[in-house]
């Protein structure tokens, strides 16, 4: 009977997958909703066959050194894998897997939400009702910026991008995009979408939200240089990941009205937030809930059981990030 580790409470019908194919006493689970303790997650992952993993875990050499040789697989159930070492694991022949595609939907949603949020001021409008200060109806009161009819500009025209870029489509705006792949004329044509180098992107994007996925070429992409070359009336949305921010530059962009308004889902050390973006009113904040939904955290969980499953009975799993090692 295989060992499986799972390293916070997820949905239920991914733990029942797996109890079905494997048995109950097969599959392990840290029991409380908060990060497991390191030096617990060390020793709780003695010994097993397969880690079902979340993005608050760092799953590296020492994590592999402690799992024992034995491990065959690590999945995230997390579309971003920043969390994980995969040379690592790649250099020791263990598989490493994600969860694309059942989330993108969900997040560009939330990726809308907040540009909502944050283009109208809902954040600000909703603490004044709560806070007892509105008194009357006025001409030039909480005037936000359009939505409608405006250039969006998309950094990283993957999944999550090409998704909001459909969305645009019915606000009827012209939809930029920087990614270092460009997409063939045709392509662009059906998403609606023209490509333009990032230098423009900053430079015409009434709204600019960031898609790419963290790697060493997309951390701190933005910082006061590219805040500075946005326009003073621009969104700032990131939906992506925290270190793709410079924070510091960005609250400063906001509190000197280099840019209009920033809406953020994800931050550079969570759960802390600068504290000077806190103080910015113009700044929509929420604490990393992209994919927060009842329907798409059960199919993110249940690909990664699915993937742990198709490991362990010898196939290659679906999702997996370095197939070159099976
Ligand atoms: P994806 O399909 O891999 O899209 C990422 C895109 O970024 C790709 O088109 C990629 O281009 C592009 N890219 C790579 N390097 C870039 C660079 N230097 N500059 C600009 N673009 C670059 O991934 P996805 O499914 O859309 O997800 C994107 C990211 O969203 C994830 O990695 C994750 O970090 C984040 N996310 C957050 C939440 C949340 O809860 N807030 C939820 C889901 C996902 P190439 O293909 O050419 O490399």
């Amino acid at each position: 009977m295989p060992k499986i580790y799972i390293t916070r409470p997820i949905p239920v019908s991914a733990v029942r997958l797996l109890e079905e194919t494997f048995g109950k006493d097969a599959v392990r689970m840290w029991p409380e909703d908060t990060i497991i303790p390191r030096q617990k997650l060390l020793q709780n992952v003695a010994g097993v066959d397969a880690i079902l993993a979340i993005l608050t875990e760092r799953i590296d050499d020492e994590l592999f050194d402690a799992a024992g040789p034995q491990l065959r697989i690590v999945a995230n159930m997390a579309v971003g894998f920043d969390n994980i070492d995969v040379p690592a694991a790649t250099r020791r022949r263990i598989p490493v897997s994600n969860t694309p595609g059942v989330l993108t939907e969900t997040t560009a949603d939330l990726t809308w939400a907040l540009i909502l949020a944050t283009c109208r001021r809902l954040g600000e409008s909703e603490r004044f009702l709560r806070s007892g200060q509105w008194k009357c109806w006025s001409p030039t009161f909480m005037l936000g910026t359009d939505v409608h009819g405006k250039k969006l500009g998309i950094f990283g025209l993957g999944r999550i991008g090409q998704a909001v870029a459909r969305r645009a489509r019915a606000f009827g705006m012209d939809v930029m995009y920087y990614d270092p792949t460009r997409y063939e004329f045709p392509r662009e044509a059906a998403m609606g979408v023209r490509y333009v180098e990032f230098d423009e992107l900053l430079r015409e994007s009434d709204i600019l939200t960031v898609h790419c996925f963290l790697s060493p070429e997309t951390r701190h992409a933005f910082g006061e240089a590219q805040f500075c070359a946005m326009k003073k009336s621009a969104v700032f949305i990131n939906t992506a990941r925290g270190p793709i921010v410079d924070e510091p530059a960005l609250a400063r962009a906001l509190k000197n009205g280099d840019i209009f308004a920033a809406g953020l889902d994800v931050f550079e050390e969570e759960p802390k937030v600068h504290p000077e973006l806190l103080a910015c009113e113009n700044a929509v904040l929420l604490p990393h809930i992209g994919s927060a939904t009842e329907e798409t955290r059960a199919k993110m969980a249940e690909m990664a059981a699915r993937n742990i499953i198709q490991r362990l009975h010898g196939e290659v799993p679906v999702n997996c990030l370095n197939p070159e090692i099976l």
